[in-house]
């Protein structure tokens, strides 16, 4: 029998953990979450920590929902698991597709399930391929993303993330995908540009590659209508009007990427609603479960539908799914999930918290590591810089967003660092006070970092 080796030996950690950093991992060790209830997670020293970024901008209905645990072991009871394959399929998923298409804008009629939002738009790519290809041009297959974007994670989700970090260390994109200049006004707004010609400049930048690249070999547009994960940046009021209207013209097809912004975030029930946007495509996850159990939705029009159907006999059918494609266990959670979010009137709660989150927030713009606050509803961004009058950075790496990162837990708050972006997406049901309690401990920690390096 072999000796246990030290990779087997229990008394030291040997999981590499996601986006972490490895070797700092080592010397610190993990924080080992036991818990949660409402907007809290424990650890399992007992420390209560507010979570400030719902998990991973996931959790509307709070932890420890005792509603999704039933739904979830109510269906694990009567169907566990059973495939979509070979024409068959389950009452949750079949309830909760019909459910998307209800709440979701006009034009979506179909819906195909995944496990994670990576997931969702690798099949977004492939549903787009597939229906060029069915309908005659197949040449069509180029999309456009945006710089820092984030979209996923797998190699093809990946080349749709445009995080030039990301980028370099996996050597992407690897398929075809041109990034262009995400909204972001505070940091690529040009000297005295307003928010009205930043929106101009760039739809006519959308406009100049997709020309550039021939529109007969650019299929689609992706974005998520407010950028979260790269750096909560909501673009400028008529940003997505000008775009859409730019995608139209050369017959692009534009994907609505609500991983994040969907289920209410912004104080609306979908960010479409709330930019005007009419995809032809959207992809929901994270809130669609509240993340109990991992789920994501890609919806359709049924224009895109009837090309992959018309065709699929002639050209083979979609030969695209996973093994837990429209799983009933999560299926039957998030139709629960979505009860819960109407019943508690979480979308309104998400706009009127959101906007006492928003103007707490603000109070901090004087302060001297801030920059800049932005967000919409209960999804906000604080840069930090090292120069409030020209904007300059602490540094290229973002050691003092990973310091306000480790401070906050100290105030006991979970939150994000993008870089020197630090994020807040806390839970639906987030109430007045507590965002108060947040915004408090952040500004405490703000003050402590600031103390340590002399600001
Ligand atoms: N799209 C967006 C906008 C996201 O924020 C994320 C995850 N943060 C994804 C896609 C990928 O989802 P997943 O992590 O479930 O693969």
């Amino acid at each position: 029998r072999p000796q246990p080796n030290s990779l087997y030996a229990r008394d030291v950690e040997y999981v590499l953990h996601p986006n972490t950093n490895a070797r700092r991992h080592e010397e610190i060790g993990p924080i080992v979450i036991d818990r949660g209830e409402g907007i809290y997670v424990y650890d399992d020293q007992g420390n209560r920590y507010i979570e400030g970024l719902g998990g991973l901008w996931s959790v509307a209905v709070g932890f420890g929902e005792k509603r999704l645990v039933e739904a979830a072991s109510r269906q694990m009871a009567k169907l566990p698991y059973y495939h979509t394959f070979s024409h068959k399929t389950n009452e949750p998923s079949v309830e909760l597709a019909e459910r998307l298409v209800k709440m979701t804008p006009e034009r979506l009629r179909r819906v195909f399930f995944t496990n994670s939002g990576s997931e969702a738009n690798d099949t977004v790519i492939k549903m787009v391929w597939y229906y060029n290809n069915a309908i005659g041009r197949p040449e069509k297959k180029k999309f456009i993303s945006r710089l820092n974007a984030y979209h996923g994670i797998t190699i093809a989700s990946g080349s749709l993330t445009g995080l030039p970090a990301n980028q370099r260390d996996f050597d992407l994109p690897f398929l075809p995908v041109k990034h262009v200049t995400c909204p972001h006004y505070y940091r690529n707004a040009l000297p005295g540009e307003g928010e009205e010609a930043f929106a101009d400049r760039l739809a006519a930048e959308l406009e100049a590659t997709i020309l550039e690249e021939g529109p007969e070999t650019v299929a689609a547009f992706i974005g998520e209508p407010l950028m979260g994960a790269g750096g909560v940046m909501p673009p400028p009021a008529t940003y997505w009007e000008k775009v859409q209207a730019v995608c139209r013209r050369h017959d692009v097809l534009i994907v609505a990427d609500e991983v994040i912004n969907g289920f209410g975030r912004l104080g609306t029930m979908f960010a479409c609603e709330y930019y005007g946007i009419d995809p032809d495509i959207m992809v929901l996850s994270k809130q669609i479960t509240s993340s109990y159990l991992p789920l994501a939705a890609v919806l359709i029009s049924q224009e895109i539908y009837d090309g992959i159907a018309d065709n699929s006999g002639r050209i083979g059918t979609f030969g695209h799914g996973f093994t837990a494609s429209g799983h009933p266990v999560p299926a039957a959670v998030a139709l629960e999930n979505l009860d819960i979010i109407e019943e508690k009137g979480l979308v309104a709660n998400a706009a009127r918290v959101g906007e006492v989150m928003q103007s707490e927030l603000r109070t901090l713009s004087d302060h001297p590591l801030v920059g800049e606050v932005r967000g919409v509803g209960l999804i906000a961004g604080v840069e930090l810089v090292a120069d409030k009058a020209t904007k300059a950075k602490f540094d290229p790496v973002g050691r003092i967003g990973a310091q306000v990162f480790a401070k906050a837990h100290e105030h006991g708050l979970i939150i994000r660092a993008i870089g020197d972006v630090i994020a807040f997406c806390p839970p639906l049901i987030i109430t007045e006070d507590q965002v108060r309690d947040m915004v408090a401990r952040f500004t405490r920690t703000l003050d402590d970092v600031a103390e340590s390096i002399g600001k």
